[in-house]
């Protein structure tokens, strides 16, 4: 067996709000590799990391890719810093890049880190400890927070897996109305989904596949294959030049962040889980259009919250019921809610308990504190104080899974259609 030495490239934190994108910044050093001979091995990587990250610009994604380390690695290395240099948005605060290069193969203690970034908080002292131990070779700019999240994008195993394809426009159209043509969009959708999945919001008529920021990206397709993004990307119509577009293997739509807990008691803030609990008391919706109710078990309750963005998913949220047993799938955020990104039903407290009815016909009424029941109608009483159980008709059904519609979904949330 011919073993190959690599090198791994990791790449995070150069863009800002106003623009960039750690993706594009890739896939300039990734043409100018080529340009040089030097060949990526496999498909570059998006690798999204911690969705509570206290700095994230958007959706915390960090880059890696690998190479051989031949005779051509050092001037890769060189190639990766000074585009780094030169494209990243170093005038805003909250940009700090990182780049990390490490020769051989991943190890269990980089496998753990991977997770621990995508569970946990980790600091720039902590990560650069860290690639020391292991032997990265470092390299900061500015607070060089970017390790963190290019030591996690090396790292990452990808068992489960999904592409993204990323087209991107020309300078001088950055910031200007991204012209896609819609219909075309809706087309592809309908040609290639679930093989593509997350292009529209039906009930917004939100097209997903479209940045709302001034960013490099003109559109990003998700996919489970390759053949799927390529037949994506000849439907879709744009009237604007695409000066170049990339493919990332990811962990997107993996449910990767997710963590097994034993119970309620057991989670802990800023953690993504899924837990069974029952539900405590019916849906409550405040000012501001959120939508909370608790669930319980043994251990504990917790709030859960279907927000305003998640739009149609609260009126199905809005159909549970107390006794409802439901395995939950989301994150616990600032305000210590449980936010829902997905939920099972378990089991469905189709039970209501009614007074009786009467053999006239009509239902009874309480004739007072344990004095049995009074029919209004007919007069007729009876001294049992007991209800009656009535199945009731619900709006939804044992065992199925409900999720947030697109566009309230988090990048690295599993969808339904890959379940
Ligand atoms: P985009 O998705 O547009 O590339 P972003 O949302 O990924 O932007 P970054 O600019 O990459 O945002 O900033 C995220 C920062 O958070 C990076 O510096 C990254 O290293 C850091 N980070 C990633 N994971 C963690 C973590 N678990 N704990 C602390 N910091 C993290």
């Amino acid at each position: 067996m011919i073993i190959i030495n690599i090198l791994h490239i990791g790449i995070d934190d150069t863009d800002s709000p106003d623009g960039m994108c750690t993706t594009f910044l890739a896939s300039q050093i990734i043409n100018k590799l080529e340009d040089n001979g030097i060949e990526l091995l496999d498909y570059p990587r998006l690798i999204r990391l911690n969705p509570f990250a206290r700095f994230k610009t958007r959706g915390n994604g960090g880059v890696s890719f690998k190479i051989k380390n031949d005779e051509k690695a050092s001037l890769a290395k060189q190639i990766v810093l000074e585009e780094v240099e030169k494209l990243s948005m170093f005038d805003c605060d909250n940009t700090n890049p990182g780049v990390i290069f490490y020769e051989g193969e991943i190890t269990e203690e980089m496998v753990d880190y991977a997770f621990r970034a995508i569970y946990e908080f980790i600091t720039i002292e902590e990560a650069e400890k860290f690639a020391k131990s292991v032997g990265c070779e470092i390299h900061k700019f500015k607070k060089g927070r970017g390790i963190i999240g290019s030591i996690a994008a090396i790292s990452l195993p990808l068992e489960d897996y999904t592409f993204e394809l990323l087209t991107y426009r020309a300078p001088e159209n950055y910031g200007t109305k991204r012209q896609i043509d819609y219909d075309s969009v809706y087309e592809m959708d309908r040609q290639t989904f679930p093989d593509t999945f997350e292009n529209i919001d039906y009930g917004e008529k939100y097209i997903a596949i479209e940045p709302k920021t001034p960013c490099p990206v003109l559109y990003g397709i998700r996919s489970n294959t390759v053949e799927a993004l390529k037949t994506a990307k000849d439907i879709v119509k744009v009237s604007e030049p695409i000066v170049d577009y990339c493919i990332y293997k990811t962990n997107q739509h993996t449910d990767m962040h997710i963590q097994k807990t034993p119970d309620i008691a057991s989670m802990k803030q800023y953690g993504c889980y899924e837990v069974t609990g029952e539900v405590k008391n019916k849906p409550t919706i405040i000012d501001g259009g959120h939508m909370f109710f608790y669930i319980q078990d043994e251990s504990g309750e917790i709030e859960c919250g279907a927000y305003e963005p998640t739009k149609g998913f609260r009126q199905t949220v809005s159909n549970l019921r107390p006794g409802d047993v439901i395995r939950v799938f989301g994150g616990i955020g600032e305000q210590n809610t449980f936010n829902i990104e997905k939920f099972q039903v378990l089991k469905l407290n189709d039970v209501e308990y009614k007074n009786p009815v009467c053999e006239c016909g009509k239902r009874m009424t309480s004739a007072g504190k344990n004095k049995g029941f009074k029919c209004k109608k007919c007069g007729r009483k009876i001294e049992s104080n007991e209800k009656v159980p009535i199945v009731i008709e619900r709006n939804l059904k044992n065992h199925q899974f409900y999720e947030t519609p697109v566009s309230a979904r988090r990048h690295l949330s599993k969808p339904l259609c890959r379940m």
